[in-house]
């Protein structure tokens, strides 16, 4: 499998308080790769990194072969809207839409027709089991159900990674044990990869590979390779 995304060596302070100290990670094509570490050990500054929401005091994300560092802002929030999908513990559905508009509104905003959106949309809620409950406001569902919904729309423009923090952080065992079911399940169907923070070794379990860290640097913690492949095997 060949590496999609990878960061090398990546530094991120804020203020005097250091997240990262050198964390290098690769995550290839289609696999779902798990970041743990306790609280504090820098998971979420990697993932924003990882995703171009943050750029790095020093280090390289590349993705797909070319690095980020020379990419302004413009073509960078354009990358995260057309490779990348986003996932948060909660609270990103907009309260105001139905489950439907939440998904479809990713492709409403890249200028999509109305009814493919809601046909796309409404395929997505089907494969996370939410077809159902398509009409319903993010206020009516419940935590679980919300969070199927997330990944639907995080996963309705077809992304090549889906990024997720701690998705799950505020579910209890069956809801998650659903929204993980379901999110494996789809992106084997799609060869997405899925970058998972957890802190939590039940999430981990759905990884392929699972890269951990402490106090900053990321270590393999499980997988055939290394963390952080050098950079002569990233795709070109
Ligand atoms: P994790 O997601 O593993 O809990 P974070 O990446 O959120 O770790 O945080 C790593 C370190 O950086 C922590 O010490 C945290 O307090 C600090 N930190 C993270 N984000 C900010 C921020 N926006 N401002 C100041 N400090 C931050
Ligand atoms: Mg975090």
């Amino acid at each position: 499998m060949s590496t999609l995304l990878a960061a090398e060596g990546l530094t991120k302070s804020y203020g005097s308080t250091p997240a990262l100290r050198g964390a290098s990670v690769a995550v290839r094509a289609g696999e779902i790769l798990a970041v743990t570490g306790a609280s504090g050990s820098g998971k979420s500054t990697l993932l924003h990194c990882l995703a171009g929401i943050v750029r790095p005091d020093a280090g390289t994300v590349t993705y797909a072969g070319t690095p980020l560092d020379g990419y302004d802002e413009e073509r960078l929030s354009a990358l995260r809207r057309t490779d990348f999908g986003i996932v948060f513990q909660f609270g990103q559905l907009i309260p105001e839409l139905t489950a439907l508009d939440n998904v479809a509104l990713p492709l409403l905003l890249a200028g999509r027709p109305r009814a493919v959106a809601h046909n796309e949309a409404d395929a997505w809620l089907e494969r996370f089991g939410m077809r159902g409950r398509r009409e319903l406001r993010p206020g009516e569902l419940s935590g679980g159900q919300a969070q199927r919904v997330a990944l639907a729309r995080a996963l309705v423009t077809a992304p090549k990674v889906v990024f997720a923090d701690e998705p799950t952080g505020a579910l209890d065992t069956l809801a998650t044990e659903q929204v993980l079911t379901s999110l494996v399940h789809t992106v084997r169907e799609t060869h997405t990869a899925v970058v998972l923070v957890t802190h939590e070794a039940q999430v981990a379990a759905y990884a392929d590979r699972e890269v951990s860290l402490r106090d900053g640097v990321a270590q393999e913690t499980s997988g055939a390779f290394a963390s952080g492949l050098p950079s002569s095997e990233v795709t070109r």
